[in-house]
């Protein structure tokens, strides 16, 4: 068991896998990221076992102040409504904001219309658009390449800036959209299958090589991904870029501070 509320400036990993039979099988977590960002806690991607890893690892979702979705893919979206209502104290305290894809709300939605009622509010995301939460913001710079409407997120905090990079096939103006001290990067291919939009190992090279971070964290691992070890990866990716590079554990915490050591 962890302690309590996240310390302030921390990511909590609540899941590192990614695709169908990773998480079909729970071979990892799937339960998205926990940030404390100067206080402001948010949960991004909140896939199935997300309402499972943070309440072990005591993580209160009533301390939550939003909850974002970069896409309705179930490996992202399969806890939301639970998320939703744990946030919102199961609707007997109406706060909390969902910022979504308009698509996960339309068609076949992924989100229960009840929960409208319990949030605060609901916020699209839209190519470009800035967005802000408590002491934070974000923008959505760039609509992804992937089946569904997808957004990745460059977060600034007052002391720090960083980027998340959901899934994507890789596209020119990815790079250039992303930036800050640490991005963390969803990498379900071990090899580029170019007939599927996801990032490989070598996308990730060439997105780290471009934006030179202090930091990259791999995350969202396939099963090839997985069984080539990802911490091994991690390491040789720091060889050939010169960038420190973390391969993500399920309910790793890493502390934003750790940008200011380099
Ligand atoms: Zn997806």
């Amino acid at each position: 068991m962890e302690d309590k509320n996240p310390p302030r400036n921390t990511i909590t990993f609540l899941g590192t896998g990614g695709a169908r039979i990773v998480v079909a099988n729970q071979i990892l977590a799937s339960g998205g990221l926990w940030l404390n960002l100067d206080d402001t806690e948010i949960l991004i991607d909140p896939g199935p076992g997300c309402i499972v890893q943070s309440t072990k690892r005591k993580l209160k979702a009533d301390r939550l102040s939003a909850i974002i979705l970069s896409h309705r893919h179930l490996d992202h979206s399969g806890d939301i409504n639970i998320m939703a209502e744990a946030m919102t104290q199961g609707g007997f305290k109406h706060r909390g904001w969902l910022f979504t894809p308009a698509d996960a709300l339309e068609g076949e939605p992924v989100i229960f219309s009840y929960l409208k009622n319990y949030l605060e509010g609901i916020e699209i995301l839209q190519e470009g658009k800035s967005y802000s939460i408590g002491n934070i913001s974000f923008t959505t710079p760039i609509r992804h390449i992937h089946p569904v409407e997808t957004y990745g997120m460059l977060f600034r905090t007052h002391e720090h800036t960083f980027s998340y990079i959901a899934d994507s096939r890789y596209f020119d103006g990815l790079c250039a959209s992303y930036g800050g001290e640490l991005v963390i990067i969803n990498v379900v291919f071990l090899e580029p299958r170019p007939t599927i939009d996801h990032l490989s190992v070598p996308d990730a090279k060439r997105i780290i090589t471009e934006i030179k971070p202090k930091a990259a964290i791999l995350t969202h691992f396939g099963t090839p991904m997985w069984q080539a070890k990802p911490w091994k990866i991690a390491q040789r990716l720091s060889q050939e870029t010169g960038v420190r590079v973390i391969s993500a554990r399920d309910g790793m915490r890493f502390d934003l501070s750790q940008l200011n050591e380099s």
